[in-house]
């Protein structure tokens, strides 16, 4: 794929009072253009080395007025992000200083870098490819540690080194399948049909290994979509503030990535746990509260998680078990509250209209029981989505699908194997699941796929 190779520059530091910003810029004009605006305290601007930093002066060429103390770095192509030669300046923090300099960088010919166009570029020139381009946006959006190490590994190639090593599997089938077209007559072994059956088969449990373990990674990557609920009173808002004031936002720690702050979440041993709009919750459920079930049902349909919630000092009410029907498919953990209280709530009958929940018993107001209720909501999201920890994992929609594609086609050639449908058919089957495969890493996609994903990135990335 080709690009225009002009020369791009953006501020790749949010902006605000931060202690520094950073400028970069890409392109065969960088070089030149720091030259026309930098200069260095000892050196002339035409003798920095790469990969070196020098103090200087950032100077409007029109003006001659000195705009900011900075810090400059010349990276020479290939060997750079973008491989591009790059300029990065170290400046002061803060939205006029930042700006001023971008503006001449700009002036000098250089132009503003459309979001994510530097890791664009990255990709275009591969450096990398477009897995790992994604895992770029999810190291700066990770929520939990957790999310970052599978965000970081995909970053380095983990699954990019997995699906190749998948497809080389395949090429070597698709080569046995055509030899065998070739020589039909001759028993070459490894080249009859329920050999290859066999090998279209293993790939084809492979890929849905990996596929299981996709739902494991949306969730670490998405967070867990939850809801409290219950009639009003039991103490849902007293909940969702006992459990957010623990919440520890985790932010990353690498230099040159932004931090975008989005939702709120919760940390629940590396699970990020998202409350949907904590400041709607309190207001939906409310309308819940008067508009009904109808409402309710709309609202929860997007919760992956319930958490149920009943006041034990209360006896249950006709409200309490309508809410039965609405979340019989849910994954549901009930709450009983305000167990600080004398106990007017008929546990046996509780348990009897839920049966196989797990019941967790708590005081939001005295803050008793929350530890045990993360504990349930971490053991049980484990049980649904397995461990978190094994292999590589595929967290993006976009790369299951692409998975899934690929297990449909490995299906019907087995389905042509099996019904001795000629191998040419086995094969164009086999060539789809490769090329499948191709669009995660993006060997494969349409312009309108990367495009799509780009978009999504900051300005700077
Ligand atoms: P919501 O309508 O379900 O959101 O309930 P709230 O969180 O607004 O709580 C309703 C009332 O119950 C408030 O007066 C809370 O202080 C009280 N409350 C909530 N949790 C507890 C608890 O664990 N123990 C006691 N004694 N009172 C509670
Ligand atoms: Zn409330």
């Amino acid at each position: 794929m080709d690009y225009e190779k002009d020369t791009i520059a953006a501020i790749s530091t949010p902006l605000g009072e931060g202690g520094i910003g950073i400028i970069r810029i890409s392109g065969d004009d960088a070089f030149r253009i720091a030259d026309k605006i930098f200069v260095p305290r000892k050196i002339k601007p035409g003798e920095m080395k790469p990969r070196t930093l020098y103090l200087g002066d950032i100077i409007d060429p029109e003006t001659k007025d000195t705009i900011d103390e900075v810090l400059v770095v010349k990276y020479k192509a290939p060997h750079t992000y973008t491989r591009e030669d790059m300029v990065e300046i170290n400046s002061h923090g803060g939205f006029t200083v930042q700006s001023r300099i971008l503006e001449v960088v700009l002036s000098c010919g250089a132009r503003m870098a459309q979001p994510g166009e530097f890791t664009k570029r990255a990709f275009l020139n591969g450096r990398i490819d477009l897995s790992q381009a994604e895992a770029v946006i999810d190291v700066i959006r990770a929520k939990t540690e957790r999310a970052l190490k599978v965000a970081m590994d995909q970053l380095r190639g983990g699954l990019s080194n997995r699906i190749g090593e998948l497809r080389q599997d395949l090429i070597k089938v698709l080569a046995h399948i055509e030899a065998s077209i070739d020589f039909p007559e001759d028993d070459i072994p490894g080249l009859d049909s329920a050999t290859i059956a066999m090998e279209v088969k293993d790939l084809r449990e492979k890929l849905e290994e990996i596929l299981r373990k996709s739902k494991a990674g949306k969730i670490v990557r998405e967070g867990l979509s939850t809801v409290i609920l219950g009639r009003p009173n039991v103490g849902k808002s007293s909940l969702l503030n006992s459990l957010l004031r623990e919440k520890r936002a985790i932010v990353t720690d690498i230099p040159g990535t932004t931090r975008d702050i989005i939702e709120e979440y919760i940390n629940i041993k590396g699970i990020p746990v998202k409350i949907i709009d904590t400041a709607g919750i309190r207001e939906t459920l409310d309308e819940v509260e008067k508009i009904g079930v109808k409402k309710a049902l709309e609202y929860l349909e997007k919760a992956e998680l319930v958490l149920l919630m009943f006041d034990a000092s209360e006896e249950l009410k006709k409200e309490d078990l309508d809410i039965v029907e609405l979340v019989k498919d849910k994954f549901v953990i009930l709450v009983v509250n305000k167990v600080d209280l004398p106990e007017k709530i008929d546990m046996e009958k509780l348990e009897k209209t839920f049966p196989e929940r797990k019941i967790i018993r708590i005081s939001a107001l005295k803050e008793e029981g929350i530890e045990e209720l993360k504990e349930a909501i971490f053991q049980a999201v484990t049980k649904e989505i397995g461990s978190l920890d094994e292999g590589v994992m595929v967290t993006r929609a976009r790369h299951s699908q692409a998975i899934q594609k690929a297990v449909d086609a490995l299906k019907r050639a087995e389905g042509a194997l099996k019904e001795s449908i000629p191998m040419e058919v086995v094969a164009m089957e086999v060539r789809e699941a490769l090329e499948f495969l191709g669009e995660i890493t993006g060997d494969n996609v349409g312009e309108d796929v990367i495009k799509a994903i780009f978009e999504n990135f900051c300005i700077g990335k």
